[in-house]
């Protein structure tokens, strides 16, 4: 399988360099030339299959000779033991015909270590065969620091430092990220804010010299492509269950980078049958403006009860945008240097085009809430707020209530206590059993101040090899 870039000018890549790769050297994001196809009775054929065997047939297409069969095959079996849930995506009934998968019964309770527990191993298996190492470098305000930690912590050719803005993370977060043990990662609590995290892992890629020349950076973020490929496997896994592929879903997705949605609408471009697509999202709504105006504009960043979603621009979107254009990188590049100026719009039969496949709604915290109370109260079940705002938007969009409307349960309750507060409720999320004594545990973590050259140093002295 090869990658191409969405703009168009960067060379194309095997499956190993884009899964080394971030942004391609055009700016753009990496894409498979072309998708597999599967046959509805192909996908029939999988009914009944575990997780890690479905994952398999999705993702062998896209890994193809990179790795061979039976190698990706326990690759798979180990990545998805360690979900604490025999189906790993459980799904849990609503109302008629109405339902949320439970994506947040991985090691750190959101769905993200769906991708991350198998990108460690991937990254692993390509650096032992190439005998490289890397360093992994990202900064993070909450979800993503812990998942990658999680991910990476058995690697061997992989060092990792996650820099996150020092007393500004909740502390389940925080704790999530610095109680985990191994001797290739390194928690950096900078002394200032989650931008200037940001700023610093990114100059960081741009001139890498602090690194001597022995080892390189690699990211982890949501645009690197094996994240989005692993996270295609559970829309075939939610409509096997409900009597798919002869009868099409309807998915709600919480989103924010739009990596998660980007990966139901792959899925349905495989051959899964799909009929509507909801982005929800929270009060940075960029996506919902664009969907409901054909308007694509950035607004201020608000802080809202659902942090991982509080976006400015959702950099996946870049991947959709490529296919409603044709797959015409020049007119994807020049679209996405307007829309660094200001205000810009798609022509309208594209966005029409858009609009037959997806709807949108934006939930402000107060609605968040709402939901949250609404469902304890009817269903006894508690949704955290990421999740409560796709159980709205699917209500506020359904198109056709004969098909089942599933939303895909981001996180556990457990990490967003506050927000189960502010819906006013008094009963407390636990944390799972295998979390249970996560505050006894010990951390480990280096508080630096807010300047890169220190941070750099930190890295180039402490990754494992120097
Ligand atoms: C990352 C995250 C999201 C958003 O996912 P995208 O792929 O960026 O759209 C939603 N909910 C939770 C809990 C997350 O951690």
């Amino acid at each position: 399988m090869r990658y191409i870039s969405t703009r168009g000018e960067a060379p194309a890549l095997g499956f190993e360099d884009v899964l080394l790769t971030g942004l391609a050297t055009d700016g753009g994001l990496y894409v498979p030339e072309s998708l597999p196809h599967f046959s509805l009775e192909e996908i029939r054929s999988w009914r009944g299959l575990s997780y890690s065997e479905l994952a398999f047939n999705v993702m062998h297409p896209f890994v193809d000779d990179a790795i061979p069969a039976d190698d990706f095959r326990a690759m798979l079996d180990e990545t998805y033991s360690v979900f604490a849930h025999q189906a790993v995506a459980p799904l849990v009934q609503l109302d008629a015909n109405e339902w949320v998968m439970e994506l947040f019964r991985g090691p750190t309770l959101a769905f993200k270590d769906f991708a991350l527990q198998l990108l460690g191993r991937l990254l692993d298996y390509v650096l032992e065969k190439r005998k490289q190492h890397v360093v992994i470098m990202g900064a993070t305000s909450g979800d993503t620091g812990s998942a990658a930690i999680e991910g990476c912590r058995r690697c061997e050719h992989v060092d990792i430092f996650i820099l996150h803005p020092h007393e500004r993370v909740s502390e389940v977060q925080r704790r999530q990220m610095t109680t985990v043990k191994g001797d290739n990662i390194h928690n950096i609590a900078v002394r200032g804010n989650f931008d200037d995290c940001q700023r610093m892992v990114k100059e960081s890629f741009g001139n890498q010299s602090f690194l001597g020349g022995k080892t390189q950076l690699a990211a982890v973020n949501s645009i690197n492509w094996a994240r989005i490929m692993a996270q295609i496997v559970y829309y075939f896994q939610a409509s096997l269950a409900l009597g798919g592929p002869d009868r099409s879903m309807a998915f709600s997705v919480p989103t924010g980078n739009f990596g998660d949605i980007f990966a139901g609408y792959l899925a349905k471009k495989m051959g899964l049958p799909i009929s509507q697509l909801v982005i929800a999202t929270n009060r940075n709504d960029i996506l919902h403006r664009f969907m409901s105006g054909n308007k694509y504009e950035q607004h201020q960043l608000e802080h809202t009860l659902s942090p991982s979603m509080d976006i400015m621009v959702s950099s996946n979107f870049e991947r959709l945008l490529f296919d409603l254009h044709g797959r015409d990188g020049a007119a994807v590049k020049l679209l996405l240097e307007n829309a660094a100026k200001g205000p810009v719009s798609i022509e309208d039969y594209r966005w029409r085009h858009a609009r037959k496949l997806f709807d949108s709604d934006a939930v402000d915290d107060k609605a968040t809430c709402d939901t949250i109370r609404e469902i304890f109260d009817r269903n006894e079940y508690l949704l955290d707020p990421h999740t409560a705002i796709g159980v709205k938007a699917a209500r506020n969009c359904r198109r056709d209530k004969t098909v089942p409307m599933i939303t895909l349960g981001t996180a556990h309750p457990a990490k967003f206590p506050d927000a189960i507060a502010e819906a006013g409720l008094t009963v407390k999320p636990e944390l799972p059993a295998h979390m249970a004594d996560l505050f006894e545990r010990e951390e480990r973590y280096t508080v630096l101040d807010n300047n890169i050259a220190g941070v750099q140093e930190f890295i180039a002295q402490n990754w494992k090899n120097t």
